[in-house]
């Protein structure tokens, strides 16, 4: 089969999905190539078979900005707000299994005037508001490792809270300022700390994608897991109508399909590491030049029963003497928090900063859960009596996680030049590594940085 449209989009996650349907509205033709037999990429939900109740297990919550509430009245799904967290907490050397006190315990009121001091900073820089626009020359504030700036602006008592809702990001302390800026952004931080963000209201992510899903599909605008085997740019000063050609391979329960698909413009729209792109996109020495410097975190995420903790307890990792703020030795749980769901709760796992795309076998991930929780059962038998034994009922990995680049590169200019890769070789590309490392940013960027000049190319 050949088809021709206006622009191809590979990855259908947050960044590829609001793409698609941006420029469908925009009279554009396009489509879709995602890897998996959904869109959604890191949207997860759960439905309980024993109550029918639905939880989100990804990508959860939103902020409240006009590029979210938009979105979600395009396609007629209600939002709400997510009222305040009740969680006790109470924190484990997981390696150990025995109860450790945290070792730093700020009262609120200095947790919040270090955050009001952390959010001015943010400010400082309108950039990030846009994307991941740095002043020339980049000040050492972006640049510096978060320990100094947390010395500098003395902002100690937010970074329990922040380590807690960054779940993920790997070695916050050491990360470049700009790395937690992006995994950190104001306007979320804010939300969830003023009960001002939004889920919606079935708690059902994923109902967003289907329902995009439907609508690209009734425009043979889709190709669900498939991938690019090959693909072929002409040069940006090229004269040719059709400047993208790809090779796509397409799996269905009965047959292996290949497709050839002219575009005018090629939108990538997953992460961008090297070792994920080369293979079939043949970067050029330049993209190469910069990708390369990419490194990452895993994430994963799994729902567990059988644990015995009380409904509403949150069971937090630490490590005594490790850090000020005893922060846990990673890769490990960072937490479990109670789901929605009575009996549940989400094992929230991660690990260091690391070049490999995929730092951990999943199975490995699984079993290193189970056995933390566990070590906790058993260490403490007086709080968690029973013979109930924890198994997962679902499992995510969500790997490669939060691209990031080191204080170096981010002095030496690597988001100027990331960003002048916007349609060089007739591709662009948009995703959480061109943003805040959250779905409302992406979106934000997508329709005001990345999509207006790709449109304008068209
Ligand atoms: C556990 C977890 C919870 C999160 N919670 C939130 C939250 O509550 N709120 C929030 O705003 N953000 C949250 N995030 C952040 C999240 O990363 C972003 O919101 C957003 O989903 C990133 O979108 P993306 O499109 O860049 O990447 P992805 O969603 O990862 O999409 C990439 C897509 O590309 C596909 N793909 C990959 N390789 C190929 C290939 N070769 N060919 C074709 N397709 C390919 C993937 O299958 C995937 O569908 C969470 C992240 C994780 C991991």
């Amino acid at each position: 089969d050949i088809i021709e449209r206006d622009v191809a989009i590979v990855g259908g996650g947050s960044a590829g999905t609001y793409c698609a349907i941006s420029l469908q509205d925009q009279d554009r033709s396009v489509i879709v190539i995602e890897k998996e037999p959904r869109l959604g990429g890191h949207v997860e939900t759960y439905v309980d078979p024993a109550t029918g109740i639905a939880m989100d297990y990804g990508v959860a919550l939103f902020d409240n900005t006009p590029a979210v509430n938009d979105y979600f009245a395009r396609f007629d799904i209600p939002l709400v707000k997510i009222s305040a967290f009740n969680i006790s907490w109470f924190s484990y050397d997981f390696r150990t299994g025995k109860a450790v006190a945290p070792s730093y315990n700020p009262s609120r009121e200095e947790v919040l005037a270090a955050f009001v001091t952390y959010f001015a900073q943010h400010a400082r820089y309108p950039g990030l508001e846009r994307g991941i626009f740095l002043p020339s020359p980049v000040s050492e504030d972006l640049y510096m490792p978060f320990w100094r700036f947390v010395e500098k602006y003395e902002i100690q008592a937010a970074v329990p809270t922040m380590f807690l809702l960054d779940a993920g990001v790997g070695d916050l302390l050491s990360n470049p300022v700009v790395e937690v800026f992006r995994a950190l952004p104001r306007h979320m931080v804010e939300g969830v700390l003023t009960s001002n963000v939004l889920t919606p209201a079935n708690h059902t992510v994923i109902e967003l994608y289907r329902r995009a899903e439907a609508e690209l599909s009734l425009t043979s605008s889709l190709f669900l897991s498939s991938e690019v085997l090959y693909a072929y740019r002409e040069p940006t000063n090229t004269t040719e109508k059709n400047k993208i050609t790809l090779l796509v391979r397409t799996h269905t329960p009965t047959e292996t399909k290949l497709t050839l698909i002219h575009a005018k413009k090629l939108l990538i729209a997953i992460p961008p590491k090297p070792s994920l792109l080369d293979p079939w996109l043949r970067l050029t020495a330049d993209e190469l030049s910069v990708l390369i410097r990419y490194i990452n975190t895993g994430m994963y995420v799994g729902i567990v029963n059988g644990t015995r903790f009380p409904p509403t307890a949150g069971i937090l990792n630490l490590a005594s003497n490790h850090t000020m703020y005893s922060f846990p030795y990673l890769p490990d749980m960072y937490n479990l928090i109670p789901a929605r769901v009575p009996g549940l709760m989400l094992a929230i796992y991660g690990t260091m900063q690391t070049p490999d795309p995929y730092p951990m076998f999943e199975v490995a991930v699984r079993q290193h859960m189970l056995e933390d929780i566990r070590r906790i059962q058993r260490g403490n038998p007086d709080r968690y009596p029973g013979t109930e034994e924890p198994a997962l009922v679902a499992f995510a990995g969500q790997a490669p996680y939060i691209l990031q680049v080191s204080g170096e590169d981010i002095k030496d200019g690597f988001y100027e030049r990331l960003y002048a890769l916007q349609g060089q070789m007739n591709t662009f590309w948009i995703g959480a590594a061109w943003a805040a490392d959250i779905s409302g940013e992406i979106w934000k960027v997508a329709r005001g940085v990345v999509l207006p000049k790709l449109v304008g190319e068209l």
